[in-house]
């Protein structure tokens, strides 16, 4: 029997592009022309999981599948339920007549979020705050070992927006209002992908192997720069200014060897990115030199053209000609597919601009050993949630706290607060709540409420640092009655926004909605109190600066809350500097650092500092 295996094995066609000791771009020649204009179509196709099967993914030959924003197979799926599903897709590609490998996104933006169990991060305002590119390199690598863990090669991540307007609903995944912080923390590129081999050439995707993902930079470009920070809105400035605030770390990444890189819904000057061709085509591609692919976002296409002439044809045609490699078309896959054989079977759409893409695709899928390695490894599966990355979170957590007002009684500060204390307040509608601790896109993409996965809230990290003898009180809304009723040494009181995504997230008013700011004057008033804010970005707080001893921005932070006590009790000390402008009110906005008008509450690069107790 081995003998005819063998006679029969060693007889199978010799394929160029299976043979992992061809050169890459061999395997991409000798692949893509063997390959009809359907299978080229399907590897440009990418489909959300709610749509996707073994057959459909067989059938239309399609080159990736997603996770949207906690599109997840089951609520509190384990990993090997992610595994068994990510890998039933992979044979449905391994079956077609090529047996091109698919590849599996999500997005994995502060830790791997829509995962039940996964280590959460804090998000980017919270890491540009550390300015420490050797963590969030390190943040990189974990969040590759968490989304490998449940058999993901690929992530949307990182966004590298520059936010310059706070009432963007997504300032919270913006490093910074400075190009220079972001580009700083495009380094997180090589902890997701690996580093790139010495000698290699600019713009060339580089992913490592099966214990790293794809990256994606997005959105590509402009997005943190709309008129009154409106989601998806248009960036009205001149390309100078363009180029050098919301282009510039693009550059850094594309020099890093990023896999992918994501077009953003925006417009600049009334040019809708995904049909922006002198910015994809001519200046990412043809300038800066960048090899890997370009994705569209989230029905991206359909949104470049206004709804009165909206033709779902020519917006394929657009997206493509302006050089987008890969569509994600969600959930009406067919209507694209036929929709580009019928472009390019009349000539609007060149075979050349659609090898172009299909190359780009290929290159990821070989360059990342997809062809050699497509099937996910159950023994992944123990990284996700490890004891090692929630120390890595807690760290981070740590490092992305702003402490913006100290506060002094008497001869004795306030903080760091201390452990022997007989009875605290420990109150705020956040104190207590996982879900709000860790924002928008963390299991579900709005956010949720509650105790949504595993960490510990600040509540029960206070519990866990105090000596056993303090009493701990916790009254999520206290009365002043209530409080009047005890005597505190001193309150905690934890309170911010509530979790939200993308364009539920605007806000033209940045207040933190009630009962936040009554359990601040309810508490501050009568209590010694340091208030920790769970926010986005900056939020109004001079109303009520006054009443408060020590106020602390710490931001969305995730799972870790012991980050948070960690500091607030001085076993380490505050360290972080705003990487966002404190604004005092609405009418500021936009107010970015060396605006001539710079009149801010905190401007930017503020933060207090404090020794760790033991050398006080
Ligand atoms: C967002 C992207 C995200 C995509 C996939 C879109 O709505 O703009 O940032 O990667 O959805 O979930």
């Amino acid at each position: 029997f081995l003998i005819i295996v063998l006679c029969c094995s060693a007889k199978a066609k010799y394929l160029t592009y299976k043979d992992p000791k061809q050169p890459i771009g061999d395997r991409i020649k000798d692949l893509i022309n063997r390959m009809t204009l359907e299978e080229k179509i399907g590897q440009m196709t990418q489909i959300d999981r709610s749509v996707a099967s073994n057959e459909v993914i067989k059938n239309y030959m399609i080159g990736s599948v997603l996770s949207g924003g906690g599109s997840v197979p089951a609520k509190q799926a384990s990993p090997f339920t992610w595994i068994d599903m990510v890998n039933d897709f992979q044979k449905g590609a391994l079956s077609t007549r090529l047996g091109i490998p698919m590849i599996y996104g999500i997005d994995a933006i502060h830790g791997h979020n829509s995962v039940y169990k996964a280590t959460i991060f804090p998000h980017n305002v919270g890491l540009g705050v550390t300015r420490d590119p050797v963590l969030v390199k390190k943040i990189g690598a974990a969040t590759a070992l968490e989304v490998r863990a449940t058999g993901i090669q690929y992530a949307f991540t990182p966004c590298i927006a520059v936010c310059r307007d706070p009432r963007w609903g997504r300032c919270y995944e913006s490093y910074s209002e400075d190009p220079k912080i972001v580009k700083l923390m495009t380094e997180i590129i090589p902890g997701l992908q690996g580093d790139i081999p010495a000698g290699s050439r600019r713009g060339v995707p580089f992913v490592g192997g099966p214990d790293k993902i794809a990256a994606c930079a997005k959105h590509y470009a402009g997005d943190g720069g709309t008129q009154l920070g409106t989601n998806e809105g248009d960036t009205i400035i001149d390309p100078k200014e363009f180029f050098d605030i919301h282009m510039t770390a693009y550059y850094d990444a594309v020099v890093k060897g990023v896999a992918t890189i994501m077009t953003s819904y925006s417009s600049w000057n009334a040019v809708k990115m995904h049909a922006n061709r002198l910015l994809v085509t001519d200046f990412l591609k043809n300038r800066l030199k960048f090899k890997g692919f370009v994705i569209s976002d989230w029905q991206g296409i359909d949104k470049i053209t206004t709804p009165e002439h909206a033709n779902y044809t020519y917006s394929i045609m657009a997206g493509i000609n302006a050089g987008i490699d890969m569509f994600m078309i969600p959930h009406n896959y067919t209507e694209f597919i036929d929709g580009l054989t019928y472009l390019v079977k009349n000539k609007f759409i060149a075979m050349s601009r659609v090898d172009d893409a299909v190359k780009r695709i290929l290159r990821v899928k070989f360059t990342m050993g997809l062809f050699e390695n497509p099937l996910a490894d159950y023994s992944m599966a123990k990284y996700l949630g490890s004891k090692e990355h929630r120390e890595l979170a807690r760290e981070a957590v740590r490092k992305s706290l702003v402490l913006l007002k100290k506060g002094k009684f008497s001869t004795k500060p306030l903080l760091p607060l201390s452990k022997k204390a007989s009875k605290i307040l420990v109150t705020g509608s956040h104190a207590d709540n996982l879900g709000y601790q860790c924002g928008g896109w963390t299991i579900e993409w709005q956010g949720l409420s509650g105790d949504i996965t595993d960490g510990t809230t600040i509540l029960s990290a206070v519990k866990k640092t105090v000596d056993p003898k303090t009493q701990v009180i916790y009254n999520e809304n206290p009365s002043e009655n209530f409080v009047k009723s005890y005597t505190f040494d001193y309150a905690i009181v934890v309170v911010g926004e509530l979790p939200y995504a993308e364009t539920s997230g605007d806000n033209m008013n940045l207040t933190i909605p009630e009962p936040g700011p009554t359990t601040i004057k309810n508490v501050c008033s009568l209590v010694k109190c340091v208030v920790v804010l769970i926010t986005g970005r900056p939020v109004v707080v001079q109303p009520y600066i006054k009443t408060i001893d020590a106020l602390v921005a710490a931001w969305l932070p995730g799972t870790e809350g012991q980050g948070v006590t960690d500091v607030l009790f001085g076993d380490y000390g505050f360290t972080g500097k705003l990487a966002h402008t404190w604004f005092k009110s609405v009418d500021q906005l936009p107010m970015n650092v060396g605006d001539q008008h710079y009149d801010p509450l905190y401007p930017f690069g503020f933060g207090l500092t404090t020794k760790p107790r033991n050398n006080l």
